[in-house]
């Protein structure tokens, strides 16, 4: 739901999460019981590949394909809705495919298209004119509309909707053919258009729409309605559990009528809603989506910053974190904006278990150490991982010449600064202490280089004589180093709830700073030349994965998330 009020933020990231809400296996577990549909357990994932699947379409594939795991039997379709032409395309619908088993499931054999079911649907509206449910209507879309009636005034009857059943066989059988233009006429369900639910006014079953489909190419000009095609779908399917989000509620009556008018199913498909997924400071709406695509904000649907599973991906999350992500949140009945930093502390939980460690220093600055001899190095062996001893060691370089990070370094630092600076003493990570002696500046006095010292005797993470050194740095040494850019990514939004405010289009609280690069970055030889999407932790800088853009001459890195959430703290201040 666009909006939702504040006060339903849920915050706390420590949240128990044993006993996630989830009314929907009740219901299910029930039916097994009861043996209401006998041995059948059928759930589907029902996508427009109008766009690519965003993390609120992880909770519905989680949800539907979790929930068919309740029976040893159960199983979940895949299926394309694709009855809309003019949005639609197969680079949706191989990304969607893509998507689904990246997140690790697979609907094997079961991926279905709506419009693989075009000639059973059409046979479906025949039997409802045969029945006398059904009617062409000729009247303008403008007509339709202006007598279909408002909560307040009833719908008045179409003067087409007496035609008799030949007629309106026959009129069908042109509109197929192609007989009319578009919008010329229509396929309506004759229901009632005195209903107090306007959706149940004779609603629309097909429209003309002389465009090609990307499956069925010209075989078909009238397209059916989604009201319409998908519950017939599920029925098709044999589906038992139709589960789709809250928006869809009031659209179940109709959903049941042409389930129960067209007649012979069994078992009989139920439609049950649950809560959206939203999160803050984050849009889910394909339509809003596109338009950050198109309107060239971020640089397509798969841009790390993007909430879609393959900007995800790309970034560098893990897709187990988004199914943890989404069992935990639960299955409701009352939309609700999740915190975004809840996800994000899944996604640091699991990469700081995943990710070995490496080093980098994104904005160098050069070190010489000046009693370090030129041509002579010290091999450290630090772990590959901190608390996992079983994935060994690695080796880093200690050279008269590496770099550090620019901003480690403050020339008149306050008292609590233990990095850098004149006369402090740090620890080089792994390696040894040392000490500034120098800076070497330009002419406009930035800094060009430090001269430092180091003591020998502390080599290899030793403390000679108990002495305090507080502050450790990242550095890589100059034989270690490899060239590379490395983009920081953050919040696309600054504002909670984006897309919440009704006097402000949501891409007025774009983060200008969402993507910042870092095009002198060096990282450790060893991180230089992994395939993407590998995954590392560049030590006290955050979690970095290795970009589809990025060569063993040019590795390019996105950051994936810092070590702690600078947001938190943003906000504590
Ligand atoms: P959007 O509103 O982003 O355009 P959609 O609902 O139009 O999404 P569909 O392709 O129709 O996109 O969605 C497929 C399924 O995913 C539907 O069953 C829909 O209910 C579900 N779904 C879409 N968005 C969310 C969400 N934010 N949280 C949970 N389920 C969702
Ligand atoms: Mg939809």
């Amino acid at each position: 739901m666009l909006g939702a009020p504040m006060s339903e933020v849920s915050k706390n990231p420590e949240r128990d999460d044993s006993a996630a809400p989830d009314f929907v296996a009740d219901i299910i577990r029930e039916d097994l019981l009861s043996g209401k549909n006998g041995e059948r357990l059928q759930t589907r994932f029902p996508p427009e590949p109008n766009g690519y699947l965003h993390i609120g379409h992880a909770k519905a594939i989680c949800l539907n394909f979790e929930s068919a795991k309740l029976a040893p039997f159960g199983t979940c379709n895949l299926r394309f809705d694709d009855t809309n032409p003019v949005a639609e395309d197969e680079e949706f619908v191989r990304s969607i495919e893509h998507d689904v088993r990246w997140l690790g499931f697979d609907p094997k054999e079961r991926v279905f298209f709506t419009s693989a079911y075009f000639q059973r649907l059409y046979e479906c509206a025949v039997v409802l004119i045969k029945k006398g449910l059904a009617y062409v209507d000729s009247q303008s879309a403008e007509e339709i509309r202006e007598r279909r009636g408002n909560y307040h005034r009833v719908g008045e009857n179409s003067p087409y909707r007496e035609r008799s059943v030949e007629e309106n066989l026959a009129l069908l059988e042109q509109m197929r053919r192609g007989e009319f233009e578009e919008g010329a006429c229509v396929l309506r369900a004759k229901i009632d258009m005195a209903e107090k639910d306007i959706l149940l006014r004779d609603p629309l079953i097909y429209r003309i729409r002389k465009v090609l489909h990307h499956r069925t190419g010209d075989e078909w000009c009238i397209y059916p309605m989604y009201d319409f095609a998908h519950p017939l779908s599920d029925a098709f399917e044999k589906v038992t559990h139709s589960l789709c989000s809250l928006e869809f509620e009031n659209h179940r009556p109709l959903y049941n009528w042409f389930v129960e008018n067209v007649g012979g199913f069994d078992p009989v498909p139920r439609q049950y809603e649950f809560a959206r997924l939203e999160l803050t400071y984050t849009v889910l709406s394909k339509r809003k989506l596109k338009q950050l695509v198109e309107d060239k904000l971020v640089e397509g649907w798969d841009d790390p910053r993007m909430p879609t599973l393959a900007g995800m991906r790309r970034r560098g999350y893990l897709p187990e974190s988004l199914v943890a992500f989404c069992d935990r949140v639960g299955v409701s009945k009352r939309n609700s904006l999740v915190d975004v930093s809840l996800f994000e502390h899944r996604i640091r939980e699991d990469l700081n278990v995943h990710c070995n460690r490496t080093m980098a220093v994104l904005d160098p600055i050069k070190v010489t150490i000046e009693n370090f001899a030129e041509g002579s190095e010290e091999v450290f062996e630090v772990p590959v991982h901190p608390e996992f001893a079983e994935r060994g060691n690695r080796q880093v370089i200690l050279t008269r010449h590496i770099y550090v990070e620019q901003e480690d370094y403050m020339e008149d630092a306050p008292k609590k600064w233990f990095r850098l600076a004149p006369g402090q003493e740090v620890r080089l990570r792994g390696a040894c202490f040392v000490t500034v002696k120098e800076a070497i500046k330009d002419a406009q006095g930035r800094v060009l280089e430090l001269i430092v010292t180091w003591d020998p005797e502390s080599k290899g993470g030793a403390t000679p004589d108990n002495r305090k050194v507080k502050g450790t740095i990242h550095w890589i040494s100059h034989k270690d180093a490899v060239a590379s850019e490395v983009r920081l990514y953050d919040r696309l939004f600054t504002d909670e709830n984006p897309a919440g405010h009704e006097e402000k289009d949501f891409l007025e609280f774009s983060n200008p700073e969402s993507l910042q690069r870092r095009p002198n970055a060096l990282v450790h030889k060893s991180a230089a030349a992994l395939p993407a999407g590998t995954r590392v932790q560049f030590e006290r800088l955050g979690y970095y994965c290795v970009d589809t853009t990025s060569t063993a001459d040019k590795p390019v890195y996105n950051r994936t998330i810092g070590l702690r959430d600078s947001w938190a703290k943003l906000a504590g201040k």
